[in-house]
């Protein structure tokens, strides 16, 4: 009785602060549910039917007041996660999830069925990566520490692509390395793992990692779970641990940020030192930090956040692994200010990116440079767009999709729809495409 007076009086609570953001996160979440025709799913999804939901899952969202569930790290298959991008979309919508982030390791590759998959459900994805990279708080070389940087980037995807997939795809080759330096180590240390073993784990095209590793010595029996191969063996300066190739972490940050990307740090409660280490990435760009999780927030990397002026994010880190232990997909409470705070950073960082993107498109109306709007949302964008006849149609129909009216006005996308609406450029070209998907 006294716990339910108690739940009424802290809805009363919410504060004329917390209503005004709560609004504006909103607006953007079900930005392209409400501009969206098709679908039924999306239609019983909009704006307006949010708070009289009729999906089951969305109860606890109005019980609990007013909420919106963010979800900013997951993990797929593309990367170390046990999930494909499709069924961790699935799990994120059966747990109430509106906004996801797919952050694997190193590879957006899982990004365009996230949000093929996310667009059956009327969720929104932030194409994001977890970069590894590695940071010395002096410079020093034996102080080296490996730190994680989530990037989280537009719907539209990272500007300059390929310098970004450049750093990505060294990470990964290195990685290949450094698994092939664990399997050897764990050889001389007379337990027999095979090479193939390993890869077959991490599937086709997948840069093993040391979850991977882990995974391969479980199955073979060599340890009981994956809790004791890192704790015999993988853990950071274990006798089967390797380093791989990765770049400073403010060489990372520099680039997510030159690419159009939010930087946040990962977990530092991993970290040995965090204060040097958070001041040093602060001094590269870095926009936040997770300070989030399952258990709450913590107060020690809160307060450092505070020191250096750093957004205060957090996500559950799912991997999919079905261990009691996990964190469960979405199980991240974070307050309505704090996603506020972060779209308000976020927010004019991704309009530039995409301003940036068309831009590029309108100066050179080439194939590659259409690849480049479509990257992540190919049928998502062209399937709704069989009228297209254009360049300007194309971006009259993705930036409603992308941004609110005002920050379509605000950034003033006319000269560039100028630039496309005559002549009418390709055409032929969107024609294909279309006919294509
Ligand atoms: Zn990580
Ligand atoms: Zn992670």
């Amino acid at each position: 009785m006294k716990k339910k007076k108690q739940r009424c009086g802290n809805k009363k609570k919410m504060s004329n602060e917390q209503s005004l953001a709560f609004k504006s996160v909103k607006e953007w979440v079900f930005l392209s549910q409400a501009s969206s025709s098709s679908s039924s799913a999306l239609a019983s999804c909009s704006a307006a039917s949010f708070v009289v939901d009729d999906f089951g899952v969305q109860k606890s969202l109005v019980r609990g007041g007013e909420k919106v569930v963010f979800e900013l790290h997951s993990h797929s298959k593309f990367s170390d996660g046990f999930l494909s991008p499709s069924k961790l979309v699935e799990r994120a919508h059966k747990n109430g999830v509106k906004v996801l982030a797919l952050t694997d390791h190193d590879t957006m590759s899982g990004i365009p069925e996230a949000l093929e998959a996310a667009h059956k459900y009327g969720i929104k994805i932030i194409p994001g990566v977890e970069i590894s990279a590695i940071v010395s708080p002096s410079g020093e070389p034996q102080e080296e520490e490996p730190v994680h940087i989530l990037a989280y980037y537009s719907s539209c995807g990272p500007t300059r692509f390929e310098e970004l997939d450049e750093l990505l795809s060294n990470i990964r080759d290195g990685r290949f390395l450094r698994a092939e330096n664990m399997v050897q180590k764990l050889n001389k240390l007379k337990l027999p793992l095979k090479w193939e073993h390993v890869c077959r784990i991490a599937g086709k095209g997948v840069a093993p990692g040391r979850l991977h590793v882990a995974r391969a010595m479980v199955e073979a029996g060599y340890v009981e779970n994956l809790r004791q191969a890192f704790s015999r063996y993988l853990f950071d300066g274990g006798p089967a641990y390797s380093t791989g190739s990765e770049p400073l972490a403010e060489e990372a940050i520099k680039m997510i940020c030159n690419t159009g990307g939010v930087a946040v740090l990962a977990h530092p409660w991993a970290l040995k030192n965090p204060a040097p280490i958070v001041r040093k990435l602060k001094e590269a760009g870095l926009h936040g930090m997770e300070v989030y999780r399952s258990d709450g927030k913590l107060a020690a990397y809160s307060d450092l956040a505070d020191t250096y002026g750093l957004l205060k994010l957090g996500g559950s880190d799912y991997h999919g692994k079905g261990n009691r232990n996990e964190s469960e997909l979405g199980s991240v409470n974070l307050p309505v200010l704090v996603l506020h705070d972060f779209l308000k950073v976020a927010r004019p960082i991704w309009c530039r990116s995409i301003r940036e993107i068309l831009a590029i498109y309108a100066e050179e109306p080439s194939d590659s440079n259409l690849a480049r709007i479509t990257r992540f949302g190919k049928n998502r964008i062209l399937k709704g767009g069989s009228s297209l006849s254009c360049g300007k149609d194309l971006i009259d129909h993705c930036l409603p999709l992308w941004l609110t009216r005002e920050e379509i006005v605000n950034a003033d996308f006319e000269a560039i729809k100028l630039k496309l609406s005559s002549p009418p450029v390709n055409e032929e070209r969107i024609q294909v495409l279309v006919e294509a998907t």
